[in-house]
């Protein structure tokens, strides 16, 4: 039997689904180049939740233990009103023992991935940001505006949720801003004042608090916790110029424990911003036209499915996306038509699951809608009482849901509740 073919591969965006892909590929023997914009990448970004799913998709990847072990274990997302009743408790465990999520700074995914993905011989071309993409025979001629960066059998464009690429191909799109976003802060946090959940406090649905150990980052030795706080965009100037030890008090109103992760803030410049985008593509791939062998093209992680990150999927589902093409391209060698349409129908009820439940449950924690808070302040602890709706939220934290009826069939997952078999990760110690 013939080897199957070398295909040239070009990955835009070297964030989280970009070296994902890319590793994957350069080990099953593709020729892979990566383009990113930023001229010198580093291990930044905010704190996220890995849910185990992404852990699954690091985990086929060979990469979880080495991520894993920077990483804060989550047992919980515990939610409260400002009055302190429970509106929400959810735990890991409940859907399947010795299950958790990971605190993570998403700085040591890109870090562990990246030179995984080097190290596996993918050249990666930094400050190189792709512009256009032209089909040219069976193959996309990629270019940054000005000039030629060469031609590819498949293009997988991982540029995130402001992608350029995916103005420039005639798939049909949509791409919306949310009224809303969240400041965020990372901290120290040396005694571990916070235990291994993710903490949300409401005040109606105008105001959150959240906090998430996010482990001990990229480089540090002292555990790091996340703080964010919820923002209307639009009213972003007046609470700049309300000043921060208004700000402030506000904040503490809802859990004075912030005071620990506000030290040393100076001003409210310093704070990050994170606007989200929500994007929805029906259709995740392009093929060059014309007959016998075609060129492939498709969408991965936030380019192609950027949500609020209400539900914390994003870096998951973005994996996910990365592990599932590289199998069905492997599955199907010489096939890429075949191999993408596989793969774009193998994701779809997934991704469709995550963009419509991030779109309905967004509204109920950040919006203007004043009847809402109450309602659920209210209604979701007794609800979530109910088994079949408690296991659905629990699927749904997890990450494995795809429909009402219907979970994720995930290798190293539980379809029936087996733990998941993980390295031991840094657990934060908890007083
Ligand atoms: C506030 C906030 C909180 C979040 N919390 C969570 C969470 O708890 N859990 C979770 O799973 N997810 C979370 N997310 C989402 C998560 O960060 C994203 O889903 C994830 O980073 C998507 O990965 P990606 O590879 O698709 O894109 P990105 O990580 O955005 O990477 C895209 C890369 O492409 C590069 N690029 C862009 N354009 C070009 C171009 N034209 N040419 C070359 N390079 C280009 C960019 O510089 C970047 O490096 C959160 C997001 C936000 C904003």
């Amino acid at each position: 039997m013939s080897p199957p073919p070398t295909l040239s591969v070009a990955v835009v965006g070297w964030g989280m689904a970009g070296p994902a892909v890319a590793l994957a590929l350069a080990r099953q023997g593709h020729r892979v180049t990566a383009f990113e914009r930023v001229p010198d990448p580093q291990p930044v970004g905010a704190g996220i939740l890995l849910q185990p799913t992404g852990m699954a998709a690091l985990a086929t990847l060979g990469q979880l233990a080495p991520i894993a072990e920077r990483g804060a274990v989550i047992e919980h997302l515990r939610g409260l009103s400002h009055r302190g009743r429970v509106v929400m408790d959810l735990s890991y465990a409940d859907l399947a023992p010795g299950l958790f999520g990971l605190g993570m700074h998403r700085g040591v995914i890109f870090q562990v991935l990246d030179a995984a993905a080097r190290g596996a011989g993918v050249q990666v071309r930094t400050g190189v940001e792709v512009a256009q993409a032209h089909p040219e025979g069976p193959r996309w001629r990629l270019s940054d505006g000005a000039q030629d960066l060469g031609a590819f059998h498949l293009v997988l464009v991982a540029d995130g949720a402001r992608s350029t690429l995916r103005g420039q191909v005639p798939l049909r799109k949509s791409v919306r801003p949310y009224p809303w976003g969240a400041l965020w802060r990372v901290h120290p946090d040396p005694d571990g004042t916070f235990p291994p959940t993710l903490h949300q406090v409401y005040r109606d649905t105008r105001q959150m608090l959240g906090f998430l150990p996010t482990g001990l980052g990229p480089t540090g030795t002292v555990p790091q916790v996340s703080l964010f706080w919820s923002v209307r965009l639009a009213e972003l100037d007046a609470v700049r110029r309300g000043g921060l030890s208004a700000w402030r008090e506000q904040v503490l109103a809802l859990d004075p424990r912030a005071a620990l992760l506000l030290e040393g803030l100076s001003d409210l410049d310093e704070l990050l911003v994170a606007p989200y985008l929500d994007v929805t593509m029906p259709r995740r791939f392009a093929l060059t036209p014309g007959g016998g062998a075609r060129g492939g093209l498709a969408f991965l992680g936030d380019a192609a499915h950027a949500m609020s990150p209400q539900l914390g999927q994003g870096t998951n589902l973005a994996l996910l996306d990365a592990v599932a093409l590289a199998a069905q391209v492997e599955a199907r060698p010489g096939d890429l038509p075949a191999a993408l349409a596989a793969w774009d129908a193998e994701r779809s009820p997934h991704l469709r699951y995550y963009q419509l439940a991030s779109r309905w449950l967004t509204p109920v924690f950040q919006s203007r809608l004043s009847m809402i808070g109450p309602l659920r302040d209210l209604l979701f602890a007794p609800l979530a009482r109910v088994p079949w709706l408690r296991r659905r939220m629990l699927d749904s934290l997890a990450g494995v849901r795809t429909g009402v009826f219907s979970t994720l069939p995930l290798p190293g997952l539980p379809a029936a509740p087996v733990p998941l078999a993980l390295p031991p990760p840094h657990k934060v110690t908890t007083s």
